[in-house]
């Protein structure tokens, strides 16, 4: 193949020269240009849900586009955004009310974080201050950096971070730490939101801790009037189990941030929604209270109709029940897995799946780069972060499928462990 002038991303190019050529897929199988098949088990870096090239979803796109391809979002609007909108939030906590389009989950976040911000600044009360979770991750923009876990991935960028406030991630036993931490922050003056990914934890080594928690996080937020921002956009469509993993706790936040399965993973998306009271705050005559913010393919009419079709296969088609089905056989993994004296930390967390090979380790692990060649020879779409190996497959992946997924994580710790 002849070099490619393109730029991959998270890719070492020197350790990683060959990329691997996709031609079509469909379901949960992508296909190479050589013909061979590969099983996505990582529903291509957790977007695709129901699975690759949904007829449903294909034909809203098809017809959108020859309809009405683009138009600017300010001062316009159109029905594929206003029906998905509407029709999104019959599926929401009712305190969500109004909906901010933007194109990716770190944007969603970025959103997020401006209109939490923006609220205090039209009270009139001075709260900047952002609490996040140790080893959370909400994107790679300047600004979600900020929020997510520092490390090798931010070293170059450290100067140009703003500083955060971090509680403990709540491991078993250690929860009431932090708990406290969040009360300790959420008294301070000078604190704004508590900005999270609930109940999992996914680029920073899908770690989950229990709903009791979430819902002890959001009463300390509401007690002492922080907002709390639910970074849902890896949890959202299901993930959990549930269609969004603050419902497995009861909790409303007070702005939730939804992309990745937004369009079945079919097109970017996002949505940062909120509570009638953080719009209000910017409700005036005065525009200096304006959100200022957009990007130039807000809500992209073609975008919203495929967003709008995968709702109509939420309420329409039995996609509760393939979540469930998903859920069972990882189940029946999740038991293989523990039995392994060579894999630790097996853990579930609705459709997800996940173990470390050997001991705990960290992204740099050597064994990443290993692990990927590993699953790549036997046509599995296995991603590992670090010495993790995780599971996040598509809706539609049957019992076979996932067993065979399954018994590729129990070799790898053989040969690897
Ligand atoms: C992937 C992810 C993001 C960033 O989304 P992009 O679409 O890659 O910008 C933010 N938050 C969480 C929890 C994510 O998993």
């Amino acid at each position: 193949m002849k070099t490619s002038p393109i730029w991959h991303p998270f890719t070492q190019h020197a350790l990683f020269p060959q990329m691997r050529a996709i031609r079509s897929a469909e379901g949960a199988w992508l296909t190479d240009t050589d013909g061979v098949r590969i099983f996505d088990a990582i529903s291509s870096w957790w977007v695709v849900t129901h699975g690759h090239c949904h007829p449903h979803i294909v034909r809203a796109i098809r017809e959108q586009a020859g309809k009405l391809d683009q138009v600017i979002f300010a001062g316009h609007t159109h029905e594929p955004a206003e029906g998905f909108a509407a029709r999104l939030l019959k599926r929401l906590p009712a305190p969500l009310t109004r909906v901010f389009f933007s194109d990716s989950g770190s944007t969603s976040v970025e959103v997020a974080l401006k209109m939490a911000l923006g609220r205090f600044r039209h009270r009139g009360e001075a709260r900047h201050r952002i609490v996040v979770m140790e080893n959370g991750y909400h994107g790679d923009t300047v600004g979600t950096m900020s929020a997510g876990e520092r490390g090798v991935f931010t070293q170059p960028y450290d100067p140009l971070l703003f500083a955060v406030d971090r509680i403990p991630f709540p491991a078993e036993g250690a929860e009431q730490a932090t708990l406290d931490a969040l009360e300790a922050l959420a008294r301070r003056p000078d604190t704004a939101a508590l900005l999270i990914e609930p109940l999992a934890l996914g680029a920073g080594g899908m770690m989950f801790y229990p709903s009791w928690v979430l819902a002890e996080m959001a009463a300390i937020c509401a007690r002492h009037g922080i907002l709390l921002i639910a970074d849902e956009v890896m949890t959202g469509w299901g993930r959990s189990g549930r269609f969004l993993a603050c419902d497995h706790a009861g909790v409303a936040p007070d702005i939730l941030c939804l992309s990745k399965g937004i369009t079945g993973g079919h097109l970017p998306l996002a949505v940062t929604l909120c509570r009638e009271e953080i719009f209000l705050s910017h409700w005036s005559e005065d525009r200096a209270k304006t959100f200022f913010h957009s990007s130039s393919y807000t809500a992209n009419p073609i975008a919203c109709a495929a967003a709008l079709a995968n709702l109509e296969l939420w309420d329409d088609e039995p996609v509760q029940a393939g979540i469930d089905r998903v859920a069972a056989v990882q189940t029946q993994g999740l038991t293989r897995l523990a039995a392994h004296p060579r894999l630790s930390g097996a853990r579930q967390f609705g459709t997800i799946l996940a173990a470390e090979i050997g001991a705990s380790g960290s992204y740099m692990s050597t064994l990443g780069p290993e692990l990927l060649r590993f699953f790549a020879a036997r046509n599995l779409l296995i991603r590992p972060l670090g010495n993790t190996v995780y599971l996040l497959p598509p809706y539609c992946s049957t019992g076979a499928e996932l067993s065979a997924c399954h018994d590729a994580m129990l070799e790898a710790a053989d040969v690897f462990g």
